[in-house]
């Protein structure tokens, strides 16, 4: 008899934009003239840049004959591609990492959700609240979080992130957190973290042998330049952190598919009897066997985007988003929004007040979910309710900046007529 892993059934039914989907497709059901403007989703909405377009067409001439065809590729990925990412994304920073540290992969969901694997099953998560689902499910998957009780996990450890604590997460204190996740920039907030704060964090893994997780996959959008882009700017971090890339936000890969992961060969976890072992080889190893590798054409396409043409185009588009980001910072806190985020990351995250009364400032709070019926019905926009990231995210919603300037400013100025009438 085939046995279900009954671990897949303590999921919570729904993906949070399954949800969202059902919610607006009903609505435009009901409602089938209106012309509904998504701030919701975080996909991005502008083509690739010309180096990437002209690099894929390349390669595909080159598969396109005997000499220049490839097939399986290196799982870790290709040299070309290892080499760029060494030269532009870390030795400008002074981080010095092997190639062999470096695995190409078909974008950060996947290596978020399946790193996991190679830890116990019994180790002790922590996450910051809210945060990008993935982590959270893929640990569910293997039977890692216990069972779901009143919005929480029992096994887990939920860090708060919110305006009262300036979106830092408190360090855990009682029981030692053994796995940490953290995203920054980050999604769902939008906020940052600093050198300091995040040495705290090092220093916590270190202290505790715990392992740290790092989403870096918004890096790309940092303006300020005192904050970290990679976990490993911090002293220490090659000894308890792995990080993982993303090209999907960086160069509007999510629809061709590569990132990358980075397990430097110090960071090490322990057997019951204290042996140490190396998660840079047990992940290769891991990659070998699941894993077939990135193609040869998306591989040369996120090579493009590390030319100087490249460079330039990519930034290009990452400035017209964050164009988007401002105009709503500015523009929902005119109308006396409390807002956050948004100057280093395209997602806005925003109070949600009660909509009946007027006068915004003076409005109680409201459910994230209520907003977000709220403003559909009333403003024809979506946003994102941000309960769906985690507990510590009710009272909030998500607004992401992958828009056009067109669109954006037509929701702005909804928005502004429905909470003003
Ligand atoms: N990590 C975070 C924090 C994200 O928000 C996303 C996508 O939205 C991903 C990872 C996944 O990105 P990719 O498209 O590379 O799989």
């Amino acid at each position: 008899m085939a046995l279900v892993n009954i671990h897949f059934l303590n999921l919570q039914n729904n993906y949070l934009f399954a949800d969202i989907a059902k919610k607006v497709n009903a609505f435009k059901v009901m409602h089938p003239k209106a012309d509904v403007i998504s701030l919701g989703i975080g996909d991005v909405t502008q083509p690739l840049a010309p180096s990437v377009v002209e690099a894929m067409h390349k390669a595909t001439d080159e598969m396109a004959t005997k000499e220049g065809f490839h097939g399986y590729g290196p799982e870790q990925g290709y040299d070309f591609l290892r080499e760029a990412i060494l030269k532009n994304d870390f030795l400008p920073r002074g981080i010095h990492l092997d190639i062999d540290e470096i695995f190409i992969n078909d974008g950060a969901k996947s290596d978020t959700g399946n790193f996991q694997e190679l830890l116990h099953w019994d180790n002790f998560i922590g996450v910051t609240d809210p945060i990008y689902p993935v982590y959270i499910d893929s640990n569910v998957m293997i039977g890692r979080c216990g069972t779901f009780r009143d919005g929480r996990w029992t096994n887990v450890r939920y860090m708060p992130c919110t305006a009262e604590n300036g979106f830092i997460p408190p360090l855990p204190t009682g029981r030692p957190v053994d796995v940490i996740y953290l995203c920054y920039p980050n999604n769902p907030t939008g906020t940052v973290i600093t050198k300091p704060e995040l040495r705290k964090w090092v220093n916590y893994a270190l202290k505790n042998d715990a392992l740290i997780l790092y989403d870096a996959a918004y890096q790309a959008y940092i303006r300020d330049k005192d904050i970290p882009h990679s976990i490993y700017e911090i002293r220490g971090a090659r000894k308890c952190a792995v990080e993982f890339h993303s090209f999907s936000k960086t160069a509007g890969f999510t629809g061709v598919r590569c990132g990358y992961t980075v397990v430097p060969k110090e960071v090490s976890v322990s057997t019951f009897e204290g042996e140490r072992i190396p998660l840079n080889q047990l992940w290769l190893r891991r990659q070998c066997t699941k894993f077939n590798g990135t193609s040869y054409i998306s591989q040369r396409a996120a090579e493009a985007i590390y030319t100087p043409e490249g460079k330039k185009q990519i930034k290009a588009t990452i400035d017209y988003y964050m164009d988007n980001a401002h105009r709503m910072l500015t523009r929902l806190r005119a109308l006396g929004y409390e807002v956050y985020g948004g100057e280093n990351a395209p997602y806005i995250w925003m109070r949600t007040p009660d909509t009946i009364q007027k006068d915004i400032a003076a409005m109680a709070p409201t459910s994230s979910w209520k907003f977000f019926e709220t403003l559909l019905y009333g403003a024809n926009v979506v946003c994102t309710p941000g309960v769906g990231f985690g507990p510590s995210g009710e009272g909030y919603v998500r607004f992401t900046a992958f828009n056009s300037h067109e669109k954006t400013e037509e929701a702005l100025d909804r928005i502004e007529a429905w909470s003003k009438g």
